[in-house]
């Protein structure tokens, strides 16, 4: 017999969980590709994508069945004993990238914490204890960690809780000749979103990551890529920095790396990694092999032409429909972003209505999201149906005409 199920719904939120978000009003309770369906048995098309996460919509059948094997072979063992699922997950991202070496954490956060802590690390004990200084960006995001809100470049995220670390400087994004005003002979590394996604949606240029990596090679500072957002697949390519050919010297993947299920991964080169050793860096539950499991179906799920250039034929659905909207409604000075990251910039008349978009959306049965000021952010499965691409937009177009209405 079932025990008897708690009454909850979105006002028990405001009593029980801390208020650091702002959640919609409605509470999702089934998912099943691209489609939620909320308590009240009310259906609603996913743009969301959880964040970048479900990158193979809700409760794909793959990824479904390697949780259900996996938990019923083995949950957790450690890092006191290494396992199946883990090893073959790295094996796989080695061979697809510029890396040699994986470390498996939980969060983006976690994961560009190691790459800043490695990249202190390395080139303390290579080049020089003095040599600290990371270079990061305006709008930058890194996640919530002291330090990775330190190294993001939006300080309201990281005012009130200093004493931050230090040597730490920011400067515009896409901007080379900043970057070489203050790049010298201290500094350790720079760390660079190739899309900035929290800040708004924004491709580095070819020049801008071309110029990184040449700076970088000049002052030996390493080249840290956080694809937490654009990697396994968003951007069309599995990692966004093949778009560019630019390699980085440490890269860290998380949201879309297990579908849903937490898992994040740091990725480096032997050479890097071999300052390394038991004990400098760790984590209870990295590559835990339920999740390593999950991601290793996703993973070969998304590594494959069929669904990478998917994204780039579904991109050019979501253009054409944007566009059309657009054309009736005048409400967008632009679209950018690359794959299905898709960045809608409000026209400056809107642009404090990104709250109010998103609660229309809800109410007419669609998920979506905001990034930056201004800027409406899809970031859907990677293999949505187009139906559902056609029929989202018509829901978006009944939303934005509600708001600009009102
Ligand atoms: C989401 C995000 C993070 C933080 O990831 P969490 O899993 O929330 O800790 C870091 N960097 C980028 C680029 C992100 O988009």
């Amino acid at each position: 017999m079932a025990a008897d199920k708690m009454m909850v719904n979105r006002a028990t939120f405001d009593d029980v969980i801390l208020p650091v978000y702002a959640p919609a009003q409605f509470v999702p309770v089934k998912g099943k590709g691209s489609r939620v369906w909320d308590q009240n048995g009310s259906e609603y098309i996913d743009f969301s994508g959880g964040i970048a996460v479900t990158a193979l919509g809700h409760c794909h059948p793959a990824l479904v069945n390697a949780l259900k094997n996996q938990g019923e072979t083995l949950w957790h063992t450690s890092n006191i004993f290494t396992n199946e699922p883990a090893l073959r997950l790295a094996s796989k991202l080695i061979a697809a990238t510029f890396a040699d070496r994986v470390f498996f954490v939980n969060s983006g956060t976690e994961a560009n914490e190691a790459a800043f802590k490695l990249a202190r690390y390395y080139v303390s004990k290579k080049q020089s204890p003095y040599k600290t200084k990371i270079i990061a960006f305006h709008n930058a995001f890194h996640g919530r960690t002291l330090f990775a809100v330190s190294v993001g470049g939006q300080p309201k995220y990281s005012d009130g809780f200093g004493p931050k670390p230090a040597d730490i400087i920011h400067v515009p994004f896409n901007d080379l000749e900043a970057v070489r005003a203050v790049i010298d002979d201290h500094t350790c590394a720079v760390v660079v979103e190739p899309i900035q996604g929290e800040g708004g949606i924004m491709p580095a240029s070819q020049a801008f990551m071309t110029g990184l990596r040449d700076l970088c090679d000049e002052y030996q500072a390493l080249l840290v890529f956080d694809e937490v957002q654009t990697g396994m697949g968003r951007s069309g390519r599995l990692f966004a920095y093949q778009h560019y050919g630019v390699e980085p010297d440490i890269l860290t993947t998380a949201k879309a790396l297990g579908g849903g299920f937490p898992v994040s991964a740091m990725l480096t080169t032997n050479k890097i990694a071999s300052v390394m050793s038991p004990g400098v860096h760790g984590t209870t539950y990295g590559g835990n092999p339920l999740a390593c499991a999950v991601a290793e179906a996703a993973m070969d799920i998304i590594n494959t032409d069929e669904v990478l250039d998917g994204v780039a034929e579904r991109r050019q659905q979501f253009d054409a429909g944007l566009n059309a909207i657009n054309t009736r409604l005048d409400v967008f000075t632009d679209v950018r972003g690359m794959g299905l990251l898709i960045g809608a910039v409000l026209k400056p008349h809107y642009a404090d209505k990104a709250r109010d978009i998103l609660d229309a959306a809800a109410s007419e049965g669609l998920m979506i999201l905001n990034a930056g000021t201004g800027v409406i952010r899809l970031a859907p499965s990677l293999i949505i149906e187009p139906a559902d691409i056609d029929e989202g937009m018509q829901r978006f177009a009944r939303a934005l005409e509600k708001v600009i209405r009102a």
